[in-house]
């Protein structure tokens, strides 16, 4: 693939400012085009960056809801930060990807501890929080301040690797580094929110990842993908990501209507919400394999006669590198073991309050 139209474009930095006909087409597109979302009606960066973070690894669809409650109850900085974590994991609960509400509320306690609860002004200082890279540090100093600092999402990159035909792989750092320069030389700085918010739609709504339309695009002429026919070769990508498949076994345990939960721990998925008893194992377990394992014998120990009168059988989760294989066992004993003691007892009137997985949500809500 000939590459050298783009190195042309980045070494000479003065073809853009001369001709912003990318700019104007994207803006000019994005006006007429764009979804009226709530986090684009402020230019509060709080509320811009809390729509950041829940977008990260979630569709708009998904995350208006999840936005809009969210900033219900945790309006602004003061509330986020004198909130219990406990509480801002429960309004999390159902979006995956924890680790973002723990960043999120430690990133608000750091910000009243270090900047008296104000929002930090400058680029270097929004990156430096928790949980924002620089390319949420830059949507946001962009829309809420026009500061010319250009986005570069997986958007971003698919519509400028298909308009340049660039092949540089986006997850290499040769990659990132191109595809931001060039980002950035497309900018017209003086309307940075208006450029990175154009060109990030018309990647979800136009330059979409499968079959876009392009005898509908602003770029039908200039576009060097659609000109070869290849479009949907780009973005290129060095690294296939290994999905990793793991099987988890659920015991809902049933005692006089009580349940049992333990809270996960740091270093996996679902970090600090609850959970039913579990098996994990790394292969497809049957019941009687997993009454052999040590784990099972010693949390059903001296239990009594085991009813088992739910079986959910097997429900696929899959996150961004793994495939979760779900069995849900709901078992009523007959009395406590010794093992259940180390977990947390709860009654049904109890068990709302916890913020737990979302395909266990599912599972306790009867889907
Ligand atoms: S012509 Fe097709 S590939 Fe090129 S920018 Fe438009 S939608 Fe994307």
């Amino acid at each position: 693939m000939d590459n050298s139209f783009m190195e042309k474009v980045i070494e000479d930095e003065l073809f853009f400012p001369a001709d912003r006909e990318i700019s104007r087409k994207l803006t000019g597109w994005y006006l007429e085009h764009k979804r009226e979302l709530p986090w684009r009606e402020t230019e509060d960066p709080y509320r811009i960056w809390v729509s950041e973070i829940i977008l990260q690894q979630t569709r708009v669809a998904q995350g208006m809801d999840y936005y809009l409650r969210f900033i219900r109850r945790f309006p602004d900085m003061a509330s986020l930060a004198s909130a219990e974590e406990d509480e801002v994991l429960k309004y999390w609960q159902g979006l995956g990807y924890y680790s973002r509400a723990r960043n999120l509320h430690a990133a608000a306690k750091m910000i009243r501890e270090q900047y008296g609860g104000k929002f930090p002004e400058s680029y270097d200082e929004v990156l430096s929080l928790k949980g924002v890279g620089e390319y949420t540090a830059a949507a946001i100093v962009s829309a809420a301040w026009n500061m010319p600092y250009p986005v570069v999402d997986g958007n971003v990159f698919r519509v400028l690797s298909r308009l340049f035909a660039e092949d540089t792989p986006i997850d290499s750092q040769k990659g990132k580094n191109k595809f931001t320069r060039l980002a950035g030389l497309l900018m017209n700085p003086a309307e940075a929110r208006l450029h990175n918010q154009a060109i990030m739609e018309f990647g979800a709504l136009q330059c979409v990842p499968k079959k876009p339309d392009c005898r509908q695009c602003v770029f039908t002429d200039k576009c060097r993908a659609y000109a070869s026919g290849q479009v949907e070769y780009y973005p290129v990508k060095q690294n296939k990501t290994k999905t990793r498949n793991r099987y988890f076994h659920y015991f809902h345990i049933i005692y006089k209507g009580n349940t049992w939960l333990h809270r996960r721990l740091a270093g996996d998925i679902w970090t600090g919400l609850y959970e039913f008893p579990l098996i994990e194992t790394d292969t497809p377990s049957d019941f009687a394999t997993l009454q052999g394992a040590e784990t099972f014998r010693r949390i059903f120990a001296d239990t009594g006669e085991l009813r088992i009168t739910v079986e959910r059988p097997k429900e696929k989760h899959v996150l961004s590198h793994q495939v979760l294989d779900i069995t849900f066992y709901r078992i009523e004993i007959e009395k406590p073991s010794a093992t259940l003691a180390s977990y947390l007892q709860v009654t049904p009137d109890e068990l709302d309050a916890y913020a737990v997985p979302r395909i266990i949500h599912l599972y306790l809500s009867g889907f």
